[in-house]
């Protein structure tokens, strides 16, 4: 595709360059001349920013999707025997309205034969006379036949927002869809409610629904005009018939239009109208199709046929079919208190590896059977991997073993996995482990854990916990015990005799059996042989085997197993689910593929401080979480409770988490999973933090001083944020010796790992992710020049602005602070 410029994206969308080019500097987008070309991001940038600025004063919901487009040029015979070239736009995503629901007069029965007269013209009549009920189709369906299906492409260079015109009339090809929608036709079918259409039987000037979409015009689609071809047409006085369409995630345009009995053809034009461009095999999203259903007039519903369990509800599978499962347990704790060791021990005494010689194998997960029942355990611990498959949406564990070293007590890490397993809302069980040691302090653990809320049974709390020895042996079977009593007042159910639903635990490729993923079923039954949906990828399963290598023919809810047969390796975390056929899972799979952007693009929206107060208005935010990390515990403390004091009674302002330390890539997770914004203060991100915040598009804000924090969430709170200024970090660079020299002072000897050191500039130094400094950086040379800048990769020496408190393992990161144009 030729590269987009200011120029030619103001003609796709149909404004004047002048009026984009002044569209994007109010959206931040500053110093672009017509001829420039526009990057995806800025265009991005611009939707967005047009849509919150549009978006509040629109009676209707809006929906924009950026749009990728082709022209083309087709030639087309016109019916006057000349041929012409008709430019044909191909889009690849499309412009949404969100239709009005209500608001459609009923009518009196009186006038229901009137109405279905009348519909049976619906919805895309062309201006002609009905000629009063006429039992012969054959002629005017050859009037169609013979009718050039090539006129209805656009027929115009397609101009800018052109309002619809009385002339915008389909061409007859639809008489051959009302020869199709025989009333014979399935269950799904009733009679149209003649209310939806307005009473009275004179034309309606414009076509599409009563009350139509008057939105679709403002919202910057182009309508694509038909060429005026039906004249000569005549109507099927047919009786209308209202189908109920149930839509999956993903359909084919010849699948949709299967499902409403009538030529792809016709799908193809209402999408032609839309200003969308597809082929018969081309993949819709359910939105696209719901669109092209309410416009034939039908009804859409969400389908999800090739979700389980929408199989479920509508099969014989009734809520009593569910069965108690097992449990899914993940192990947390602090460092070296016995995480792996516990789940060692576990596997290497509770998998029944007996038969046929098997090994346990490491796939992610592994199930124990015991005497009360079974319990699978994921083989990945720590609260990191927990709040990453959070993070992806994955729901998967049902309780937490909080392991904690009895001659160790509660260490950090002990803290943020309450805090992450409290904030998924799931129960902990407490592992006192090392109990074989002589420095082993029961009670002090208790009381440790009781200021962390983590109450004992006896205290008058609700937490089990269980003294055991990883090493020895001691307890493990009454932890298991306590875990299945938990797991019991939890009730866990799952509907055993369904397709397959589950979630990837892990996944990789394997060089003799290609892509592998160990999938945790929890619902349904998972066999050799299924096609199943996972992520972005799909397949058949091939083979599947068990944590000790067995091959095995199904697994039952709770159980994880490992699979073969997958196009490719999909996350950590995915959704899996058994889909009725394979060219099905291949079609939502590539669907995904492509819809992954927009899909993060919404995310990224949904937590910002900034827009904060649109969302409270809107009703959508009643809780604004937080996370704070901080240099120091007493800033955490006070930072907190300032923080959670500005809850008013319309939004509760909470801390999820919060903790002394730099900003890690769990804390980012867990801003991901719960919705939260990250406080920083005196702390920064590090560099995988970094990662995941840009790809994640966490909301992140860096202070230093106690009351800007809280004023500026205040604000954001009231909807009154002020131009924000953002710190973009220019460079970074680790200090690898230190000088001290009579005339420089304190030099510090560096290597720039990212972007450049610039002299003059704003630099802080972070020890260990905590900041130390923030200053200037005085003198920069390279060898022994003065030098303005030094890129990444290269060495440098520097001395920083009245400081001199730096050691080897510090950063330095030069910053500049850039103003934000505020979206409210
Ligand atoms: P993790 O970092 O939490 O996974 O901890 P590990 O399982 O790697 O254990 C850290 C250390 O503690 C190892 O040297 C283990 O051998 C030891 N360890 C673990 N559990 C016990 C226990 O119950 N008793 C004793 N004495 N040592 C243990």
């Amino acid at each position: 595709m030729p590269e987009t410029t200011v120029k030619s994206f103001a003609e796709q969308i149909g404004v004047a360059p002048d009026k984009l080019l002044q569209q994007l500097v109010a959206a931040g987008i500053a110093g672009k001349k017509s001829g420039d070309p526009l990057s995806d991001d800025e265009k991005m940038a611009l939707l967005n920013f047009l849509r919150t600025h549009h978006g509040a004063g629109e009676p209707e919901a809006k929906r924009i999707t950026l749009t990728q487009k082709s022209t083309s040029k087709i030639m087309q015979n016109s019916r006057f025997g000349q041929s012409r070239a008709v430019q044909v736009e191909v889009r690849k995503k499309r412009t949404f309205v969100k239709r009005p629901a209500p608001g459609e007069p009923e009518a009196p029965p009186a006038e229901v034969e009137e109405a279905i007269v009348e519909s049976a013209a619906e919805p895309e009549a062309p201006p002609v006379t009905v000629t009063p009920p006429e039992p012969t189709e054959a002629a005017p369906v050859e009037a169609v036949a013979e009718e050039p299906v090539a006129e209805t492409p656009v027929s115009e260079p397609v101009p800018a927002p052109v309002a619809e015109p009385p002339a915008a009339k389909e061409p007859p090809q639809n008489r051959t869809v009302r020869k199709d929608t025989r009333p014979e036709r399935g269950r799904n079918e009733r009679r149209e409610r003649p209310a939806a259409r307005p009473s009275g039987g004179d034309r309606k000037p414009q076509k599409g629904r009563p009350g139509g979409p008057p939105s679709r015009g403002a919202s910057g689609a182009k309508r694509v005009v038909t060429s005026m071809s039906g004249q000569h047409a005549f109507e099927m006085p047919t009786e209308r018939v209202v189908r109920d369409v149930y839509l999956p995630e993903a359909i084919t345009v010849a699948e949709l239009a299967q499902q409403m009995s009538i030529k792809a053809v016709e799908v193809i034009k209402v999408l032609m109208q839309l200003g969308m461009m597809v082929t018969i095999n081309q993949v819709l999203d359910r939105e696209t199709a719901t669109i092209v259903v309410e416009e034939l007039g039908h009804v859409a519903h969400e389908a999800r046929s090739h979700d389980p369990e929408a199989a479920l509800k509508v099969g014989d599978h009734e809520e009593g079919a569910r069965e108690p499962r097992p449990p899914v347990v993940t192990v947390m704790g602090h460092v070296d208190h016995g995480k792996t060791s516990l789940l060692d021990y576990i596997r290497k005494t509770k998998v029944a590896s007996g038969e046929a010689g098997g090994i346990t194998q490491h796939i992610g997960a592994y199930h124990v059977e015991m005497p009360k029942g079974m319990l699978t355990f994921l083989d990945t611990p720590g609260h990191e991997a927990f709040t990453a498959m959070r993070a992806r949406g994955a729901k998967v564990t049902d309780i937490v073993i909080l392991v904690v070293a009895a001659d160790d007590g509660v260490m950090p890490q002990t803290v943020e996995a309450i805090h992450h397993a409290r904030e998924a809302g799931v129960p902990i069980v407490v592992a006192v482990n090392k109990i074989d040691k002589p420095q082993a302090d029961m009670e002090r653990v208790k009381q440790e854990l009781v200021t962390h809320e983590v109450v004992p049974e006896e205290w008058g709390g609700s937490d089990i916990f269980v003294p055991v020895s990883a090493k020895t042996g001691q307890g493990i079977e009454d932890l298991l015990d306590a875990v299945l009593l938990q797991a019991e007042l939890l009730e866990l159910t799952a509907v055993r005799h369904a397709m397959a639903t589950g979630i990837v635990i892990e996944a990789r490729l394997d060089k003799g059996r290609g892509p592998v993923a160990t999938i945790l079923v929890q619902e349904g039954t998972l066999r050799k042989g299924d096609v199943i949906l996972a992520g972005r990828e799909s397949g058949r399963v091939r083979a599947m085997t068990d944590e000790i290598g067995r091959l095995i023919k199904e697994a039952g809810p709770s159980i994880p197993v490992e699979v073969q047969g997958l196009s490719g390796v999909p996350n950590a975390g995915d959704e899996v689910s058994g889909v009725e056929n394979e060219r099905k899972a291949r079609e939502i799979a590539l669907f995904r593929q492509g819809k992954y952007k927009d899909v993060k693009l919404q995310r990224q929206q949904a937590s910002k401080l900034s827009n904060m107060f649109q969302q409270m208005q809107d009703g959508d935010v009643k809780t604004l979480t937080l996370i704070v990390k901080a240099d120091v515990q007493g800033s955490v403390e006070a930072l907190t409770e300032a923080l959670e004091k500005l809850s008013t009674d319309e939004v509760k302002v909470r801390v999820v988490h919060g903790m002394v330390g730099g900003i890690s890539e769990s804390d980012v997770n867990l801003a991901v999973a719960s919705n939260a914004i990250i406080i920083g203060f005196n702390v920064r991100a590090d560099g995988g933090a970094r990662r995941l915040i840009d790809s994640e598009g966490v909301d992140i804000h860096y202070y230093n001083v106690i009351y800007d924090a809280v004023n500026e969430v205040k604000a954001a709170m009231a909807g009154m944020l002020k131009p924000q200024f953002r710190e973009d970090v220019v460079g970074s660079a680790e200090i690898r010796e230190v000088f001290r020299t009579s005339k420089a002072g304190t030099v510090a000897g560096c290597q720039v790992s990212e972007g450049v050191i610039r002299r003059g500039r704003q630099a802080r130094v972070l020890r260990d992710n905590v900041v130390i400094y923030d200053g200037e950086v005085e003198s920069l040379r390279r060898f022994r020049d003065d030098v303005s800048e030094v890129k990444a990769g290269m060495e440098c020496g520097l001395t920083l602005k009245n400081y001199s408190d730096i050691r080897a393992g510090d950063q330095v990161e030069v910053y500049e602070r850039v103003e934000v144009a505020r979206t409210l």
